[in-house]
């Protein structure tokens, strides 16, 4: 079997990893602080350099659990990091980086991006997003849980062409998005960030995957990584705060799947066959 592509490319030309670590309920109790940071700083051993943040998860803490993380390694890392909607006006925005920023210690986000549609108009968010690339602090910009209707209206506006990711649900018991907004995605050369691979750790409890896996000498979780991994334009961004479970996660790399193993995912997690509204957690 070819061997899985390690990297996928922004629209910008980039190559940024297909695998990331997701930081969703890190940073909310000091006392897990420490393993949190080693479980990230072991991630970004194994090359697994991507981090995918929000100044939402744990009201801040988890962008500083990130920033001890890197320090001292920020150029290792390609940080990801999100505006909450509530914050997307133009001043908004402006003082959200600059808060995001100062708890990562760092002095730019590399992609940046609107958590959730909300009230702001878009071209409003757009437009500072462009001015925080313009003064470097941030390198790219784009968007998160927006369905195919978002990202045609996002793609009339002036600036909209600029969004480097869709960052959505995605997993093998979420596969809506491969009726209509994952192909409209890959048309553009858009990235689509799959967040919640392991569908929140209940994957790694499934029978028929564990039964696939066990073929690779691999978990149930490593093969529902290595399944969004390959498929073409799409990065995973699994949150693991066990060392082990970091370990097995960036071994999921090397995860070939047969043409066998995808039809009988095919049978067991079935592809949709019509739209369906794009699902959030
Ligand atoms: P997830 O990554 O699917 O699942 C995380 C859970 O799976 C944790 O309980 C973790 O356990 C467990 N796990 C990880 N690797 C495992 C392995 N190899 N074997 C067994 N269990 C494993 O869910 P998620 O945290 O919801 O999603 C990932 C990231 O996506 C988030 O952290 C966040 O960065 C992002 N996200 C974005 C949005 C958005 O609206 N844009 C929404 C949700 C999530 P341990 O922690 O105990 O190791």
């Amino acid at each position: 079997m070819p061997s899985p592509s390690t990297t996928t490319t922004l629209p910008s030309g980039e190559a940024v990893p297909v695998l990331g670590q997701g930081t969703w309920m890190m940073g909310e109790d000091r006392n897990r602080a420490a393993d949190e940071i080693a479980a990230l700083r072991l991630g970004l051993d194994l090359g697994v350099t991507l981090i995918d943040t929000a100044e939402m998860y744990g009201s801040g803490g988890a962008e500083k659990v990130v920033g001890e993380a890197i320090a001292g390694r920020r150029d290792e890392v390609f940080l990801v990091s999100k505006v909450l909607p509530s914050n997307a006006s133009r001043n908004g925005v402006v003082r959200a980086c600059e808060a995001s920023l100062k708890r990562m210690h760092t002095d730019r986000i590399d992609l940046y991006l609107l958590h959730w549609r909300g009230g702001v108009p878009l071209s409003e968010t757009i437009a500072v997003f462009e001015e925080l690339r313009q003064s470097g602090k941030i390198r790219h910009w784009g968007v998160s849980n927006f369905d195919t209707d978002d990202m045609e209206e996002m793609g009339r506006l002036r600036a909209g062409k600029g969004a480097q990711t869709n960052q959505v649900l995605y997993n093998l018991t979420r596969r809506g998005i491969e009726f209509d907004l994952l192909p409209w995605c890959r048309e553009g050369g858009v990235p689509v960030m799959a967040y919640s691979p392991v569908e929140q750790g209940a994957l790694a409890d499934n029978k028929g995957l564990a039964a696939i896996a066990a073929r690779h000498d691999a978990t149930a979780a490593q093969l529902a990584l290595a399944w969004v991994m390959a498929q073409a334009g799409v990065i995973a961004i699994p949150k693991a705060t066990r060392l082990e479970h970091v370990r097995q996660n960036a071994a999921a790399r090397d995860i070939r799947l047969t043409p066998e193993d995808l039809a009988e995912l095919d049978r067991l997690f079935p592809p949709p066959a019509r739209k369906r509204p794009l699902e959030m957690i």
